[in-house]
C-alpha cells in the first residue's frame, strides 16, 4: 500500500516554529508517513510572488492531508493588491480550493489547566466539538448588495439539502467517536433555512440509530454553552451560528495556543481529506524567540492522524502525551500562572515526545 502523503505548509511568524514540533510528533507515532513540505502566505509571496502558488496547491490535492502552521503578518498587511495578502489570495484561497466545506473545532479543558477556564470549578471542564458548515448559508449566498443608494443593504442566507446532509454526517460520524450525542442548532422558530436544516438533519439521523440527536434554538444553545458546557458532545450548525459559537465555546478552555482546529471535505464514510491547523494566528510579536506553544499545533496532527488516515491509535498517544505533560506541570509561557517557571517551543516538544516514547 502507497505510503500516507501529508502535504506540510509551515506559512509565517511562529507557524514554522509550531509546524516543526508537530512534525517530529507525527515522524515518532506515524513513521510511515511521508512529510513534505511546500510554501504558503507571506514566505511564498517573498519568494515566488504569490501567496498560494500552483504547485502548493497542486501538492495539497494530491495528499491525504494538510498540516498548516499559519500565514500572515505585518510585513504584508498593506500589499496591494489585495487578493495577494496571505490571508485572503494564501488561506482563504487554500480552503476554497480544496472544497472544505465541514470545519471542525474541538474544545477540550484540559484538568492541569481549569484555573485558565472563565467557568468555575468542574463546570470548566468542557469536552466538545462544534461542526460548523463552512461553504453555505448567509456567507455565500446571492444578492449580496447595496440599494436606494447605499442605504439599504441585503445579505441572502440560502441552503440545500445536499449541503446540510453532508456536513450532518460528519458531525454524527464524530459523535460515533465519542459520546454519541448531536445537537443540532438552528433557529427553524423564524428562519425558512433553518427548517429545511432541522427536516434535512432529521433525515440523516436515521442512518445513524446509535447516535442521539436534539434540536437546539441557537440563542439558547448560546446561554447553555455558557451555563453547563459540559452536557454537549458534537454541536454541528450553520456557517453563521457556527462563526460564533466555535469562538464562545473555544474561550471556554481558556488559551488560543492549546486550540486545534480541521476544515473537511466530507467524501467518504471512513476517511476524509482534510486541512489541519491551529486556531490561533502567525503571533508575530513572539516569533522567532522559542516562545510560542506548539500544542495547539500538535493536537491539530492528532485529529489528522484520526480524521484522514484513521490512525486513532496513534491520535490518542499524542493527546495523552500532552495530558500527562501538562499534568506534570510544565508549560510554555502563555499557560504560565505569573512568576511561574516556563519553557520554550522546542522544550515543550522535546517533553511530549518523550512522554510518547516512554508510554509505547
Ligand atoms: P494571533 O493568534 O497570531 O495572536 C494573538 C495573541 O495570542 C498574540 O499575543 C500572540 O502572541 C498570542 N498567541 C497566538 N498563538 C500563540 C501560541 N501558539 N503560543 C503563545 N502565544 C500565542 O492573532 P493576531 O495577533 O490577531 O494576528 C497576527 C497575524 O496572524 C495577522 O497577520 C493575522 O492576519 C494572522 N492570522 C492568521 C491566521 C491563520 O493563519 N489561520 C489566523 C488568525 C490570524
Amino acid at each position: 500500500m502507497a505510503r500516507p502523503l501529508v502535504t506540510v505548509l509551515p506559512g509565517d511568524g511562529i507557524g514554522p516554529e509550531v509546524v516543526a514540533q508537530a512534525e517530529r510528533i507525527l515522524r515518532c507515532v506515524a513513521p510511515d508517513v511521508e512529510l513534505v513540505r511546500h510554501p504558503i502566505g507571506g514566505a511564498a509571496l517573498d519568494a515566488f510572488g504569490h501567496p498560494l502558488p500552483e504547485s502548493t496547491l497542486d501538492a495539497c490535492r494530491k495528499s491525504d492531508a494538510v498540516l498548516l502552521g499559519a500565514v500572515g503578518g505585518p510585513k504584508w498587511d498593506n500589499v496591494q493588491p489585495v487578493r495577494l495578502r496571505p490571508e485572503i489570495g494564501g488561506l482563504l484561497a487554500l480552503r476554497k480550493g480544496l472544497g472544505l466545506s465541514a470545519n471542525i473545532r474541538p474544545a477540550k479543558t484540559f484538568p492541569a489547566l481549569l484555573a485558565a477556564s472563565p467557568l468555575k470549578g468542574e463546570a470548566g471542564l468542557v469536552d466538545l466539538v462544534v461542526v460548523r458548515e463552512l461553504t453555505g448559508g448567509i456567507y455565500f449566498g446571492q444578492p449580496r448588495e447595496r440599494r436606494e443608494q447605499g442605504r439599504v443593504a441585503v445579505d441572502t442566507c440560502i441552503y440545500s439539502v445536499e449541503e446540510i446532509e453532508s456536513v450532518a454526517r460528519v458531525a454524527f460520524r464524530m459523535a460515533r467517536q465519542r459520546r454519541r450525542l448531536v445537537t443540532s442548532v438552528d433557529k427553524a422558530n423564524v428562519l425558512e433555512t433553518s427548517r429545511l436544516w432541522r427536516e434535512t438533519v432529521e433525515r440523516v439521523a436515521e442512518d445513524y440509530p446509535d447516535v442521539r440527536l436534539e434540536h437546539m434554538l441557537v440563542d439558547n444553545c448560546a446561554m447553555q454553552l455558557v451555563r453547563n458546557p459540559r452536557r454537549f458532545d458534537v454541536i454541528v450548525t450553520e456557517n453563521l451560528f457556527g462563526d460564533v459559537l466555535s469562538d464562545e465555546a473555544a474561550m471556554l478552555t481558556g488559551s488560543l495556543g492549546m486550540l486545534p482546529s480541521a476544515s473537511l471535505r466530507p467524501d467518504g464514510e471512513t476517511s476524509t481529506f482534510g486541512l489541519y491547523e491551529p486556531a490561533h494566528g502567525s503571533a508575530p510579536d513572539i516569533a522567532g524567540q522559542n516562545l510560542a506553544n506548539p500544542i495547539a499545533t500538535i493536537l491539530s496532527a492528532a485529529m489528522l492522524l484520526r480524521l484522514s488516515l484513521g490512525r486513532s491509535d496513534a491520535a490518542e498517544a499524542v493527546e495523552r502525551a500532552v495530558e500527562r505533560v501538562l499534568d506534570r506541570g510544565l508549560r510554555t509561557r502563555d499557560l504560565a500562572a505569573e512568576g511561574e517557571p516556563s519553557i520554550g517551543t522546542a522544550e515543550m516538544g522535546d517533553a511530549i515526545l518523550q512522554e510518547i516514547r516512554s508510554n509505547r
